[in-house]
């Protein structure tokens, strides 16, 4: 048992700490950020809520599915072979990410979870719509297992300080560079770059930015967000009076960075 996931976390520090030193996308930044104690509480603590609400999702769909799918249909897919399933099992995964996602952010209410750094609860509807095709069409535990390390590895890379672009890939895949501008302030950027893993749909869709040559220099949101892990998990339903309970420098300094960029350089 890893409820914490300390061995992916581990393995992910001796990837990008290299990774970013050589090809950083923001090379000023340092491998302990500011705040630094803050993003391991996040990480454990929040990793662990938003892996059990998944696991709870899971076993829902999977119990539904039983009652809903046919099982004819559910072996039918689960026959099909595996390079048809797997881009059909990230294609209908990441539709289900792109619109809920898109939702969070259009919806006022939902949006005081989305704007948080990462809500569990946010987290675990998000990805759990996602996960709906996943477990409820029959695809087969291996095509699952190959999604779920995909899913992960390029989650953590696009969530990275690593320049990549990925060339003329970047139209159809997530990319580091695409995803920074989904959490950059930028006013062009707003509302843009919703998908997971597939950039297409957001050129399908109306919300692709990806300026040639550019990166984003700032990250976060305009509006007051409380930094630390408690005032922040219960912002979405306290709003600003969670700044008048938990009073502290950091939380009153307003506009919260959710990737504190440096300084742009000189390049
Ligand atoms: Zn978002
Ligand atoms: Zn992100």
């Amino acid at each position: 048992m890893d409820p914490f996931g300390l061995k992916v976390i581990f393995i992910t520090f001796l990837v990008f700490v290299p990774l970013e030193r050589l090809f950083g996308m923001h090379p000023q930044q340092k491998v302990f950020r500011r705040d630094w104690g803050n993003d391991v509480i996040f990480l454990l603590l929040n990793g662990m809520l938003i892996k059990l609400g998944l696991l709870a999702v899971i076993v829902g769909i999977i119990f539904s599915a039983a009652w809903i799918v046919p099982a004819s249909f559910q072996a039918m897919v689960g026959g099909l072979p595996y390079w048809v399933q797997i881009p059909a099992v990230i294609v209908l995964s990441d539709l289900g990410f792109y619109w809920t996602h898109r939702m969070f952010h259009a919806v006022p209410w939902l949006w005081r979870l989305a704007a948080t750094r990462v809500h569990p609860v946010d987290q675990i509807l998000t990805k759990g719509v996602s996960l709906i095709p996943v477990f409820a069409l029959g695809f087969s535990e291996w095509v699952i297992g190959v999604y779920a390390l995909l899913y992960q590895w390029q989650s953590i890379l696009i969530h990275s300080n690593v320049r990549v672009g990925f060339g003329p890939l970047r139209f159809l895949f997530v990319s580091p560079e695409f995803h920074h501008w989904h959490h950059s302030d930028h006013r062009e950027a707003r509302d843009r770059n919703f998908a997971g893993q597939l950039s297409f749909l957001d050129a399908l869709f109306g919300s692709f930015h990806l300026p040639r040559g550019q990166k984003p220099t700032t990250y976060g949101l305009d509006q007051p967000m409380p930094q630390r892990y408690l005032p922040q998990l219960l912002y979405p339903f306290m709003g600003d009076r969670i700044f008048r309970i938990f009073q502290s420098k950091s939380d009153t300094a307003a506009l919260a960075a959710t990737m504190r960029a440096p300084e742009p350089a000189a390049e």
